[in-house]
Protein backbone atom coordinates (compact mmCIF):
# COMPACT_ATOMS: atom_id res chain seq x y z
CA UNK A 1 0.00 0.00 0.00
CA UNK A 2 1.27 3.84 -0.77
CA UNK A 3 2.67 5.66 1.91
CA UNK A 4 0.65 9.06 2.63
CA UNK A 5 2.32 11.72 3.85
CA UNK A 6 1.73 11.04 7.61
CA UNK A 7 2.67 7.64 7.28
CA UNK A 8 6.10 8.82 5.67
CA UNK A 9 7.07 11.11 8.34
CA UNK A 10 6.22 8.79 11.28
CA UNK A 11 8.45 6.24 9.69
CA UNK A 12 11.40 7.79 8.38
CA UNK A 13 11.49 11.00 10.64
CA UNK A 14 9.61 10.93 13.65
CA UNK A 15 12.79 9.87 15.73
CA UNK A 16 15.92 12.15 14.11
CA UNK A 17 18.26 12.63 16.03
CA UNK A 18 18.95 12.40 19.83
CA UNK A 19 16.60 13.40 22.28
CA UNK A 20 16.96 16.60 23.38
CA UNK A 21 15.67 18.50 27.04
CA UNK A 22 15.60 21.52 24.97
CA UNK A 23 12.93 20.44 22.45
CA UNK A 24 9.36 20.99 24.51
CA UNK A 25 7.18 19.74 21.56
CA UNK A 26 8.62 17.87 18.11
CA UNK A 27 7.18 16.39 15.44
CA UNK A 28 3.63 16.09 15.06
CA UNK A 29 1.40 19.79 16.11
CA UNK A 30 1.14 22.66 13.77
CA UNK A 31 5.11 23.75 15.43
CA UNK A 32 7.43 22.67 17.62
CA UNK A 33 8.25 24.35 20.98
CA UNK A 34 12.02 24.41 22.04
CA UNK A 35 12.89 26.23 25.40
CA UNK A 36 14.24 29.90 24.96
CA UNK A 37 15.42 31.96 27.13
CA UNK A 38 14.15 34.74 30.19
CA UNK A 39 12.79 37.91 28.33
CA UNK A 40 11.70 40.36 31.12
CA UNK A 41 11.50 38.23 34.51
CA UNK A 42 9.04 35.83 31.86
CA UNK A 43 10.31 32.44 30.51
CA UNK A 44 8.88 31.99 27.26
CA UNK A 45 9.50 29.19 24.74
CA UNK A 46 10.37 29.60 21.26
CA UNK A 47 7.40 28.43 18.61
CA UNK A 48 8.97 27.06 15.71
CA UNK A 49 7.02 26.38 11.94
CA UNK A 50 7.68 25.17 8.40
CA UNK A 51 5.43 25.37 5.17
CA UNK A 52 6.54 24.83 1.97
CA UNK A 53 4.36 25.86 -0.98
CA UNK A 54 4.93 24.29 -4.57
CA UNK A 55 3.81 25.79 -7.63
CA UNK A 56 1.07 24.22 -9.24
CA UNK A 57 -0.15 22.71 -6.25
CA UNK A 58 -0.61 25.48 -3.38
CA UNK A 59 -0.59 28.08 -5.96
CA UNK A 60 -1.27 28.30 -10.14
CA UNK A 61 1.90 28.78 -11.08
CA UNK A 62 1.07 31.90 -13.05
CA UNK A 63 -0.71 33.42 -10.21
CA UNK A 64 0.06 37.52 -9.39
CA UNK A 65 3.49 37.22 -7.17
CA UNK A 66 2.37 39.43 -4.81
CA UNK A 67 -0.53 37.49 -3.89
CA UNK A 68 1.83 34.22 -3.90
CA UNK A 69 4.26 36.01 -1.33
CA UNK A 70 0.93 37.02 0.60
CA UNK A 71 0.17 33.80 1.18
CA UNK A 72 3.23 31.94 1.19
CA UNK A 73 3.66 33.85 4.53
CA UNK A 74 0.29 34.30 6.14
CA UNK A 75 -0.14 30.00 6.00
CA UNK A 76 2.98 30.16 7.95
CA UNK A 77 1.67 32.36 10.63
CA UNK A 78 -1.32 30.23 10.68
CA UNK A 79 0.66 27.56 12.29
CA UNK A 80 1.77 29.56 14.45
CA UNK A 81 -1.54 31.59 15.58
CA UNK A 82 -2.88 27.38 16.27
CA UNK A 83 0.03 27.10 18.53
CA UNK A 84 -1.16 30.78 20.55
CA UNK A 85 2.39 31.92 19.54
CA UNK A 86 3.02 35.41 18.65
CA UNK A 87 5.43 35.56 15.36
CA UNK A 88 8.86 37.06 16.27
CA UNK A 89 10.61 36.73 12.69
CA UNK A 90 10.54 34.11 9.91
CA UNK A 91 13.04 33.00 6.91
CA UNK A 92 12.69 32.26 3.24
CA UNK A 93 13.70 29.42 1.45
CA UNK A 94 12.96 30.20 -2.25
CA UNK A 95 14.07 28.05 -5.21
CA UNK A 96 13.25 30.11 -9.05
CA UNK A 97 13.43 28.94 -12.39
CA UNK A 98 14.77 31.95 -13.54
CA UNK A 99 15.99 35.85 -11.97
CA UNK A 100 12.83 37.69 -13.38
CA UNK A 101 12.92 40.87 -11.56
CA UNK A 102 9.49 42.06 -12.65
CA UNK A 103 8.14 38.65 -10.35
CA UNK A 104 11.06 39.37 -8.02
CA UNK A 105 9.96 42.85 -7.18
CA UNK A 106 6.11 42.17 -7.18
CA UNK A 107 6.55 39.24 -4.56
CA UNK A 108 8.89 41.53 -2.80
CA UNK A 109 6.12 43.91 -2.40
CA UNK A 110 3.64 41.50 -1.31
CA UNK A 111 6.26 39.54 1.37
CA UNK A 112 6.93 42.44 2.97
CA UNK A 113 3.02 44.27 3.12
CA UNK A 114 2.41 40.98 4.89
CA UNK A 115 5.44 41.19 7.48
CA UNK A 116 4.54 44.43 8.03
CA UNK A 117 0.83 43.69 9.04
CA UNK A 118 2.06 40.89 11.04
CA UNK A 119 5.16 42.56 12.61
CA UNK A 120 7.05 39.97 11.51
CA UNK A 121 10.32 40.59 9.87
CA UNK A 122 12.13 38.43 7.48
CA UNK A 123 16.03 37.26 9.42
CA UNK A 124 17.38 35.10 6.46
CA UNK A 125 17.11 32.34 4.19
CA UNK A 126 18.42 30.79 0.95
CA UNK A 127 17.81 31.34 -2.79
CA UNK A 128 18.24 28.42 -5.33
CA UNK A 129 17.45 28.02 -8.79
CA UNK A 130 15.02 25.17 -9.84
CA UNK A 131 11.18 24.60 -10.31
CA UNK A 132 9.10 27.54 -7.89
CA UNK A 133 9.06 26.27 -4.81
CA UNK A 134 8.42 28.84 -1.37
CA UNK A 135 9.78 27.18 1.56
CA UNK A 136 8.81 29.51 4.88
CA UNK A 137 9.64 29.07 8.59
CA UNK A 138 8.11 30.79 11.21
CA UNK A 139 9.82 31.87 14.72
CA UNK A 140 7.33 32.84 17.67
CA UNK A 141 6.91 33.00 21.15
CA UNK A 142 4.74 31.77 23.55
CA UNK A 143 4.73 32.31 27.69
CA UNK A 144 6.04 28.67 28.88
CA UNK A 145 3.60 25.92 28.98
CA UNK A 146 0.66 27.79 27.79
CA UNK A 147 1.21 26.91 23.73
CA UNK A 148 -1.81 25.51 22.25
CA UNK A 149 -1.73 22.06 21.22
CA UNK A 150 -3.37 19.17 19.61
CA UNK A 151 -3.09 16.76 22.33
CA UNK A 152 -5.44 18.23 24.78
CA UNK A 153 -8.79 17.89 23.97
CA UNK A 154 -10.82 15.34 26.33
CA UNK A 155 -14.27 13.76 25.98
CA UNK A 156 -17.48 16.11 26.58
CA UNK A 157 -15.15 19.41 25.58
CA UNK A 158 -17.01 21.77 23.22
CA UNK A 159 -15.52 21.64 19.21
CA UNK A 160 -15.24 25.49 17.88
CA UNK A 161 -14.59 26.54 14.40
CA UNK A 162 -13.55 30.52 14.13
CA UNK A 163 -14.87 32.31 11.19
CA UNK A 164 -16.39 30.07 8.12
CA UNK A 165 -14.64 27.49 6.10
CA UNK A 166 -15.37 26.19 2.56
CA UNK A 167 -14.58 29.56 0.82
CA UNK A 168 -11.13 29.04 -0.30
CA UNK A 169 -12.37 25.89 -1.76
CA UNK A 170 -14.89 27.82 -3.58
CA UNK A 171 -12.18 30.30 -4.84
CA UNK A 172 -10.27 27.36 -6.09
CA UNK A 173 -12.91 26.32 -8.48
CA UNK A 174 -13.61 30.25 -9.78
CA UNK A 175 -9.21 29.84 -10.20
CA UNK A 176 -9.83 26.90 -12.04
CA UNK A 177 -12.38 27.93 -14.39
CA UNK A 178 -15.34 25.74 -12.82
CA UNK A 179 -17.25 28.26 -11.31
CA UNK A 180 -18.09 32.08 -11.91
CA UNK A 181 -19.86 34.69 -9.84
CA UNK A 182 -20.40 38.12 -9.97
CA UNK A 183 -17.64 40.45 -9.45
CA UNK A 184 -17.57 41.25 -5.06
CA UNK A 185 -18.40 37.88 -4.96
CA UNK A 186 -15.40 36.44 -6.61
CA UNK A 187 -12.84 39.22 -5.31
CA UNK A 188 -14.14 38.11 -1.59
CA UNK A 189 -13.24 34.37 -2.13
CA UNK A 190 -10.20 34.73 -4.24
CA UNK A 191 -8.68 36.89 -1.48
CA UNK A 192 -9.91 34.75 0.88
CA UNK A 193 -7.74 31.91 -1.17
CA UNK A 194 -4.52 34.33 -1.94
CA UNK A 195 -4.28 36.27 1.64
CA UNK A 196 -5.99 33.89 4.44
CA UNK A 197 -6.13 35.75 7.65
CA UNK A 198 -3.70 33.78 10.04
CA UNK A 199 -5.74 33.78 13.84
CA UNK A 200 -2.90 34.98 15.46
CA UNK A 201 -5.01 36.89 17.98
CA UNK A 202 -7.26 34.46 18.12
CA UNK A 203 -4.68 31.75 19.31
CA UNK A 204 -2.98 34.18 21.82
CA UNK A 205 -6.55 34.79 23.38
CA UNK A 206 -7.39 31.12 23.40
CA UNK A 207 -4.12 30.33 25.73
CA UNK A 208 -5.13 28.76 28.71
CA UNK A 209 -8.95 28.00 27.64
CA UNK A 210 -8.88 26.37 25.16
CA UNK A 211 -7.93 22.76 25.60
CA UNK A 212 -6.35 21.83 21.73
CA UNK A 213 -6.05 23.68 18.89
CA UNK A 214 -5.16 23.35 14.89
CA UNK A 215 -5.63 25.54 11.86
CA UNK A 216 -8.04 24.31 9.08
CA UNK A 217 -5.31 23.68 5.93
CA UNK A 218 -6.46 20.37 4.84
CA UNK A 219 -9.76 20.65 5.76
CA UNK A 220 -11.86 20.82 9.08
CA UNK A 221 -13.04 17.06 9.19
CA UNK A 222 -9.57 16.35 8.04
CA UNK A 223 -7.62 18.50 10.57
CA UNK A 224 -10.00 17.54 13.43
CA UNK A 225 -8.90 14.07 13.00
CA UNK A 226 -5.64 15.49 13.92
CA UNK A 227 -6.78 16.94 17.10
CA UNK A 228 -8.71 13.48 17.81
CA UNK A 229 -5.82 11.38 16.78
CA UNK A 230 -3.23 13.24 18.83
CA UNK A 231 -5.79 13.60 21.88
CA UNK A 232 -6.53 9.96 21.46
CA UNK A 233 -10.41 10.84 21.67
CA UNK A 234 -13.10 11.02 19.25
CA UNK A 235 -15.46 13.58 18.45
CA UNK A 236 -19.08 14.16 16.82
CA UNK A 237 -20.10 17.45 14.39
CA UNK A 238 -23.40 18.57 13.90
CA UNK A 239 -23.64 19.51 10.01
CA UNK A 240 -26.48 22.02 11.20
CA UNK A 241 -24.29 24.17 13.46
CA UNK A 242 -21.62 25.04 10.72
CA UNK A 243 -21.43 28.68 9.55
CA UNK A 244 -22.12 28.56 6.02
CA UNK A 245 -20.79 31.51 3.53
CA UNK A 246 -23.59 33.05 2.04
CA UNK A 247 -21.02 33.83 -1.16
CA UNK A 248 -20.41 30.19 -1.45
CA UNK A 249 -24.20 29.65 -1.63
CA UNK A 250 -24.88 32.06 -4.14
CA UNK A 251 -21.97 29.68 -6.14
CA UNK A 252 -23.36 26.41 -5.73
CA UNK A 253 -25.93 24.01 -3.67
CA UNK A 254 -26.53 23.85 -0.53
CA UNK A 255 -25.37 20.64 0.10
CA UNK A 256 -21.92 21.25 -2.14
CA UNK A 257 -21.41 24.82 0.51
CA UNK A 258 -21.52 22.29 3.45
CA UNK A 259 -19.12 19.64 1.83
CA UNK A 260 -16.83 22.12 1.20
CA UNK A 261 -17.24 23.81 5.13
CA UNK A 262 -16.47 20.49 6.28
CA UNK A 263 -13.82 19.14 3.69
CA UNK A 264 -12.45 22.10 1.73
CA UNK A 265 -8.91 23.23 2.82
CA UNK A 266 -6.77 26.32 2.80
CA UNK A 267 -9.35 28.35 5.00
CA UNK A 268 -6.93 28.59 7.71
CA UNK A 269 -9.53 28.98 10.20
CA UNK A 270 -8.84 27.74 14.00
CA UNK A 271 -10.78 24.67 14.93
CA UNK A 272 -10.51 24.18 18.57
CA UNK A 273 -11.89 22.31 21.71
CA UNK A 274 -12.69 23.69 25.38
CA UNK A 275 -14.50 22.52 28.24
CA UNK A 276 -17.96 23.41 28.07
CA UNK A 277 -18.40 25.57 31.55
CA UNK A 278 -15.84 27.58 29.72
CA UNK A 279 -18.27 28.77 26.70
CA UNK A 280 -18.98 31.64 28.32
CA UNK A 281 -15.32 33.19 28.63
CA UNK A 282 -15.02 31.50 25.05
CA UNK A 283 -17.66 34.05 23.81
CA UNK A 284 -16.27 37.01 25.61
CA UNK A 285 -12.83 36.52 24.22
CA UNK A 286 -13.90 35.88 20.34
CA UNK A 287 -16.44 38.85 21.03
CA UNK A 288 -13.27 41.05 22.57
CA UNK A 289 -11.21 40.43 19.26
CA UNK A 290 -14.31 40.78 17.11
CA UNK A 291 -13.94 36.96 15.26
CA UNK A 292 -16.81 34.86 15.91
CA UNK A 293 -16.05 31.30 16.88
CA UNK A 294 -19.28 28.72 16.84
CA UNK A 295 -19.71 25.41 18.84
CA UNK A 296 -20.20 22.52 15.83
CA UNK A 297 -19.71 19.61 17.74
CA UNK A 298 -17.92 17.58 20.81
CA UNK A 299 -15.42 15.83 21.69
CA UNK A 300 -16.28 11.99 22.75
CA UNK A 301 -14.27 8.78 23.77
CA UNK A 302 -13.18 6.25 21.34
CA UNK A 303 -11.97 7.18 18.22
CA UNK A 304 -12.82 8.63 14.81
CA UNK A 305 -14.97 11.69 13.93
CA UNK A 306 -19.10 11.22 13.17
CA UNK A 307 -20.53 13.83 11.67
CA UNK A 308 -24.61 14.56 12.14
CA UNK A 309 -26.58 15.75 9.02
CA UNK A 310 -29.26 18.64 9.79
CA UNK A 311 -31.83 15.35 9.11
CA UNK A 312 -30.01 13.73 11.87
CA UNK A 313 -28.16 11.03 9.61
CA UNK A 314 -24.79 10.12 9.47
CA UNK A 315 -23.33 12.05 6.73
CA UNK A 316 -21.16 10.25 3.74
CA UNK A 317 -18.37 12.35 2.66
CA UNK A 318 -16.78 12.27 -0.37
CA UNK A 319 -13.32 13.17 0.90
CA UNK A 320 -12.39 13.92 4.61
CA UNK A 321 -9.59 16.31 3.03
CA UNK A 322 -6.48 16.68 1.04
CA UNK A 323 -3.65 14.02 1.83
CA UNK A 324 0.19 14.49 -0.16
CA UNK A 325 0.58 11.15 -1.93
CA UNK A 326 -3.02 10.31 -0.37
CA UNK A 327 -5.15 7.82 -2.04
P1 LIG B 1 0.69 21.50 9.10
O1 LIG B 1 -0.43 21.09 8.16
O2 LIG B 1 0.22 22.10 10.37
O3 LIG B 1 1.76 22.34 8.43
P2 LIG B 1 1.86 18.96 8.55
O4 LIG B 1 0.66 18.12 8.30
O5 LIG B 1 2.58 19.53 7.36
O6 LIG B 1 1.42 20.15 9.53
O7 LIG B 1 2.91 18.16 9.40
C1 LIG B 1 2.53 17.39 10.52
C2 LIG B 1 3.72 17.29 11.46
O8 LIG B 1 4.80 16.57 10.86
C3 LIG B 1 4.32 18.63 11.86
O9 LIG B 1 4.72 18.55 13.22
C4 LIG B 1 5.54 18.77 10.97
O10 LIG B 1 6.55 19.59 11.54
C5 LIG B 1 6.00 17.33 10.85
N1 LIG B 1 6.73 17.06 9.57
C6 LIG B 1 6.27 17.18 8.31
N2 LIG B 1 7.20 16.80 7.40
C7 LIG B 1 8.30 16.46 8.10
C8 LIG B 1 9.61 15.98 7.74
N3 LIG B 1 9.97 15.79 6.47
N4 LIG B 1 10.48 15.75 8.74
C9 LIG B 1 10.14 15.94 10.04
N5 LIG B 1 8.92 16.35 10.44
C10 LIG B 1 8.00 16.61 9.50
MG1 LIG C 1 -1.18 23.58 10.72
Amino acid sequence: MPLDEFDLIDRFFRHCGPESSNVVLGIGDDGAILQAGHTGGNTEELVVATDTLVAGTHFPEHGDPAEIAQRALRVNLSDLAAMGAQPTAFLLALTLPEADEQWLSGFAQGLSQAAQTFTCPLIGGDTTKGPLCISITTLGSVPRGQALTRSGARPGDIVYITGITGEARAALDILQGKSRAETNTENHLLARYWRPEPRIAAGTHLRGLASAAIDVSDGLLADLQHIADNSGVGAIIEAGKLPLSKPVQTLTSHQWALQWALTGGDDYELCFTAAPGLSSRIDACMQSIGLPATAIGAITHGQGIVCIAENGDAMALETPGYRHFGV
